[in-house]
Order: C-alpha cells, then structure tokens, then sequence
C-alpha cells in the first residue's frame, strides 16, 4: 500500500452509540479489517478517526453500519478529510466532556439473549435474576436522571453492587464492564412477591399488577373470560381489545400469522406491540378484532412469569387515557381501592420516566409506527436541514407527542396520550422540561396547531417564544417529507378525524401541495354540514345523520370537493336495516336548522358515518372503533351484503385518493405522493391506495419512524418551521 493512497478522516457518529459497548465493537471491526486509528466518546456521539485509503475507510464504515451491536442505531455519519496522520494502531480513548454537539441518550433495550440464557442456566450467579442486564440490555431511559449515562445519574444508585458485580462492572473484558444497571441476586432489586405467587393468582382466574420498566401494568390470563371479565370492570368496562404478551415466538405463531421482518420487529430491543393478524380463535377476547396486539417480554421478570403462564393481557394499570403510573404510592393506593386487584409484582427499582409500550405493525413489507414511546424515544431522528437553531414542537390534542430540535436532530418525546386530561398536561409540562435539560435544549421558537383551544396551543402561547402555527393536515404531510427527506413538491394525502382548517372549518380529508415549508390546499373531500362538539365525535350515528341529510339536500350537486357516492350505502341504510338511533328526528332538525353545526371535510367521520348507515357499529366506545369494526367487515365480504358495501367504500376511496392525485399531476407535473393521517393506519385503505399509485407510476411515501397518526404531528411541525427558517436565511 502506498503512503500516498492513505488519507486521514475524521467520522462522526450520532444515535445510540453510548451505553451499549459502541466503541468496543469499533475496536474489534478495525482490528478485523486492519484499520488503524483511533475511537472516543465526545458529548453525546462517537468520534472516529483514521488512516487508510477511501476506498477501506468506505468499507470500514460500511462493516460498522452492517454490523453494529444489536441494540446500537447510527441515525447520522458525518466524515471530513483532516490533515494526513500515522497511527501503528487502533486505539480507545478516554471520553472526552465535549459538549458541542447534540447529546443521546439510549432508549429502554430488552434483556439480551446472552442475559436470558445466563437467567436459565442453573449454574450461573444471576439464574433466575429478574433483573439481569449488561452492557447491550436492560432499562436506560426510565431509569435515568441526568446525562452522561453512568449507574450514578440513575435510580440504580438505590443498589450498591456487590462485590461480585463490581469486579464485573471494572473488568474491561466482561460484557458487563461499565453495565449502569448490572446487579445480582445479593446487590439488585427484588420482586415483592415470588414469580410462583404471581403464576397462582392468574392461574386461578385473578388479575393482579405489575411493574414493568415504564410503569405499571395489569396481567390476567385471556383465555379465561372471568379474568378478562374482572379486568374489564377494573378499567371501567373499557372495549379495546387488550394487548398480549407470549412466552415466546413459536406461541405468538400458534396465535397469528407472523411474516420475518414481524419476527425481526416482535424480537428487537425495543419489543414493540406489533399488530398481527391472528387464526381463528375459540377466545371470544381474541375474536374481537382481526389483529392482536402481540409482544415479547422485555425484563428478566416478566420471562420467569410467563415461562409459567402464557400468554398474558398485559394493558396499562391507568383508566383510559390517564396517564400509565409509575410511582408505587399511587399504585398501592389503587390496589386498595380495587379488590379485584388481587396482588402485585413489584420491585424496588425507582421508575424515573414513565413510558408506555411502544405499538407497530408491518405493512407493504416495512414497520411502521403507531405509537412511539418505550425503546424508541428519546432516539432522535436525522432531518435535512441547514437550519442550526432549536425548537419546540407541542403536537397535537389527541395522542400527544413533542418534539424539541437541535440544529437537524428531531428528539421526539414518549406517548403522552389525550391532552384534555390534567394529569397527562402535568407530565407533559414535565417531560419538555426534563428533556430541554437532558439534552441541553434552549428553544428560540415555538410552534403549534391552529387549533385556538388545543391545551397545546395555550402552553405554546404561554412559552413566550415566538410562535408558529401550523395546519393539523399540513403537519402531518410534512412528517413524512422530514422522514424521507423528500426534495421538492409533495401531494399530501391527509386523512383524519378532526383538523383546525384556515377557512374555521373542520378538515380531515385533504390534498395538499406541500413544498418545504409550505402548502395550498389543491382538493377536499366535500364539505358536508355537521353536527358539531365532542360528543358528535363518538357519536358515529350522527355522522351518518349528516350524511344522509347532505344527501337529501343537494350533497351531489355540489362541485367544492371531492364527492363520495354513498348510493348504495344509503339505500342499504334505509331499505334492508332497521334503524334505532335515538335522537334522529333531533338530529336532523338540529343539522336542517344550522344548529351546533360544522363544515366538514373529516375523511375520519365519513367512515364513522358509513359504519353506523351499514349497522356495523354506530357509536365509538373507544376512538376509531367504528372505523377499524368497518374495516374488519370490509375482510370479510364474504359475509354478507354489509360487508361487501364496506370493502366496496374501502376501494371506492382508494381510486377517489388516485383519481385526485392524477388530476393534481396533470396540472403540476407533481408525483411524489404522502399517505398521512390517522385514517391510514386502515390496512387495506392503505394496501389498495398504495397499488393503485404505484400503478399509475407515482411515488409514494408514509410514515415509518413516527406514527401517521397525531403521535406524529410534532415531527411535521418542527419541520415546518426549519424549512421557514431557512427560506428567511436566518437563524
Ligand atoms: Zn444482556
Ligand atoms: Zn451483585
């Protein structure tokens, strides 16, 4: 090799890089590939840097993404040439305080297979340790105080290690050197009641709590409906269908259809929820919906309990969207109100942030996510972006998520649920003051919905920042362009329930030419006048009310909008189903009269509406509900006439979505498309659109990282405001 091919880079790395033996496995890589150089922690990232020639450093850095640890995510590489310097080897340096640049902190990683194999071995020290953990695994944003991410800065300093683990924690060769939450039997924390008093309780019909690593959680057996049952009175006769958690994958695939890359997603460190299509069942519990919420244990814990009994509904210990809980205080005291509560597995641990389960599914062959908190955030996502300032994004009302920017680094908060709720605003106010000190975060901007009486707004408002209002829909389109950081002009196809439009009327189904930080609203789904408030919003009935009115009144001889022919589903509706909706005739007169009412373009209410016209469900015990029941009979047309008009509505809107997005084309050239909105968690809405385009030759894009439903408004409004930012040139 000639000395003058080499040359020296300096590469820098962003993302979990720290806590989970990164510079290590850089070491190993260089030794492997014979690169030389040197590796060392700076703030919050991995700086790299080495001699050799492009073309090896290429490979080395190729091998580093290939084949980094498990739970270790690269969200950005940044190489710069530097003057040329020797090195006769590969070294680790000390971490330097450096504080310049953009600090991460890792996400809650699941108990590795080395842990679990170490749990099951009755030879080891920690068999059948609860808590087992190393270097790669177990709870670090739950648990942490302040940065950098030593055992000091977390509830882990409660447990003094022992000397066994001490040795372990010093020796630079073990898999637990520097392992902030290593422990064992002697030192670490202990479950308040045995794994076999647990199995006994729920073997016997009882529900009893559970302290997992973002909060507390209720546990019964699902296929014993006594126990679901008592679960159910528990949490106020609550109709979503729980989530399950099984032993392992081979039970998961007894219950469901499970394709590889869901095997992949169901095993990673951050054991989301994945939703899955499941068998048919004799569990009336299961038989509730076409998908179960299924997931993997995350804690040493959990595996010795469902090693016993499995699978388990594992749901939040909270009601409804109250926020999870975390603090042991407020779950005695639960538990003391609520004699069907019959025990709890607690442990001694400190929960320092409460986080929920994080939800996903897999569609068109990739993950996608619905909600993302536990083993995601506080991750930051990588936009394109020269704009070098920081701020704060306060999303939405509905399934609330913020974000706080640093130069192109987005930190996406953890799921905070309904904003209407005052104990969820505490903990939001909470959390966006933590983070700005985690993460040494000082907001120069605000930014917000539209909506004037979103509880995220006033918080924007009372900030004293300056504030930019964003469009709900555009928020959403623009998620997906700061995603895939899409270049140029994007057809935004925003579906949702509910939307604060710049014309006061309520939007949801949306075409929006979207550029940078700007849009022009080029098409709607057709206003249809109705009735207004939040009970209007459960109320499906009402919808379909609407509906039928606009229908009566001249719906079709409009040209505003995008139209819906709802022939047959209304002659269905009034011919072949007897109708019982208590209040129509007030109803109507209410909607005739211009009383309480609202111009709407909700896609999300159109199909409320269609659910309640075909008797599937006409009312929303939980949000969505009638849509996803709608959904499920449209999978089954087979079944009758109901749920072949479904599936026809579901095709019906896919070749409206297509059919507006050629029109757009033709009149600006434009054919990158954004599927976006809550309505788009609708698989086969999304499965038949997503063909339906391709065919036609656009490109399309949808959420990945962030959910496409409000959870990812936050991302869109931050994006937003940078792409103005730079526009104006300024900081
Ligand atoms: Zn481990
Ligand atoms: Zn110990």
């Amino acid at each position: 090799m000639n000395r003058n091919d080499q040359v020296t880079e300096r590469i820098r790395l962003w993302g979990i890089v720290q806590g989970v033996g990164f510079r290590p496995f850089v070491a190993k890589t260089a030794d492997r590939l014979h690169i030389k150089g040197e590796v060392l922690n700076i703030g919050g990232l991995v700086e790299i840097v080495v001699t050799d020639t492009s073309e090896r450093i290429d490979d080395f850095i190729n091998a580093l993404e290939r084949d980094k640890p498990l739970p270790a995510e690269i969200v950005h590489i940044k190489r710069r040439r530097e003057s040329f310097r020797p090195f006769n080897s590969f070294t680790i340096l000390d971490s330097d305080q450096g504080d310049d640049e953009a600090a991460m902190i890792p996400a809650d990683l699941a108990v590795c297979p080395d842990c679990l194999a170490e749990m099951r071995d009755p030879s080891d020290p920690r068999y059948q340790h609860p808590f087992i953990s190393c270097m790669v695994c177990g709870p670090r944003y739950t648990i942490i105080d302040r940065i950098p991410y030593d055992r000091e800065n977390t509830t882990m300093i409660d447990f003094p290690m022992c000397d066994f683990c001490e040795k372990e924690y010093t020796s630079i060769q073990d898999r637990r050197y520097h392992a902030q939450t290593i422990s064992c039997h002697d030192c670490g924390p202990e479950l308040s009641m045995t794994v076999e008093q647990g199995v006994a309780l729920l073997a016997a019909g009882e529900v009893i709590a559970f302290k997992s690593m973002g909060g507390y959680n209720l546990i019964c057996d699902p296929l014993s409906d006594g126990a679901v049952a008592k679960l159910r009175e528990i949490k106020r006769r609550e109709q979503k269908p729980f989530a399950i958690m099984f032993r392992d994958l081979e039970q998961i695939q007894q219950y469901c259809y499970v394709s590889d890359i869901e095997a992949k997603l169901l095993a990673s460190s951050a054991r989301p929820i994945l939703l899955l299509e499941h068998k048919p069942s004799d569990s009336a519990e299961i038989e509730k919906s076409r998908f179960i919420g299924s997931f993997l244990p995350s804690m040493g814990a959990q595996y010795l309990l469902l090693e016993q009994i499995s699978p388990l509904i594992v749901t939040s210990a909270n009601l409804s969207e109250q926020p999870i809980i975390k603090d042991d205080e407020i779950m005695n005291a639960l538990i003391k109100r609520e004699p069907l509560i019959k025990g709890v597995i607690s442990n001694q641990r400190r929960i320092q942030v409460r986080m929920d389960d994080s939800v996903a599914r897999v569609i068109d062959g990739q993950p996608q996510m619905i909600r993302r908190s536990k083993g995601y955030a506080p991750v930051p996502l990588y936009t394109d972006t020269s704009f070098p300032g920081q701020i704060l994004a306060a999303g939405g009302q509905l399934k609330n998520s913020f974000a706080l920017t640093k130069g192109p680094f987005v930190y996406m908060s953890q799921y905070f649920g309904d904003m209407d709720s005052l104990e969820n605003q505490e903990i939001y106010e909470e959390n966006i003051q933590r983070m700005e000190s985690l993460f040494r975060i000082k907001p120069q901007l605000a930014v917000c919905d539209l909506h004037p009486l979103y509880y995220t707004t006033a918080f924007a408002e009372k900030s004293g920042l300056p504030l930019l209002r964003v469009q709900h829909h555009h928020a959403h389109v623009a998620s997906v362009m700061a995603e895939h950081a899409l270049k140029g002009q994007v057809i935004g196809v925003s579906f949702d329930g509910t939307g604060y439009g710049t014309d006061g009327a309520i939007w949801g189904g949306e075409f929006l030419l979207c550029q940078g930080g700007e849009f022009e609203r080029m098409d709607h789904l057709r206003y249809v006048r109705m009735l207004g408030g939040d009970a209007s919003m459960k109320e499906a009935w009402k919808s379909a009310v609407s509906y039928m009115h606009a229908w009566e009144t001249g719906y079709r001889q409009k040209d505003e909008g995008v139209a819906v022919d709802l022939t047959d589903i209304i002659e269905f509706a009034t011919k072949e189903k007897e109708r019982a909706w208590h209040g129509e005739e007030l109803a109507r007169k209410a909607i005739s009269a211009g009383i309480n009412t609202i111009e709407s373009s909700s896609m999300g209410r159109l199909f409320d509406a269609v659910a309640a016209l075909l008797g599937i469900k006409d009312r929303n015990d939980y949000e969505g509900q009638c849509a996803i029941l709608l959904e499920d009979a449209a999978a089954t047309p087979e079944k009758g006439r109901a749920n072949q008009l479904a599936l026809e509505f579901h095709h019906q809107i896919a070749k409206m979505i297509l059919d507006t997005c050629v029109k757009i084309r033709e009149k600006t050239g434009v054919s990158q498309v954004a599927l976006t909105g809550g309505v788009f968690q609708n698989k086969i809405l999304m499965e038949d659109s997503l063909s339906l385009l391709r065919e036609y030759g656009f490109q399309v894009f949808y959420n990945v990282s962030v959910s496409p439903n409000d959870g990812g408004i936050a991302l869109g409004q931050a994006y937003i405001a940078m792409k103005k930012k730079e526009a104006e040139g300024g900081n």
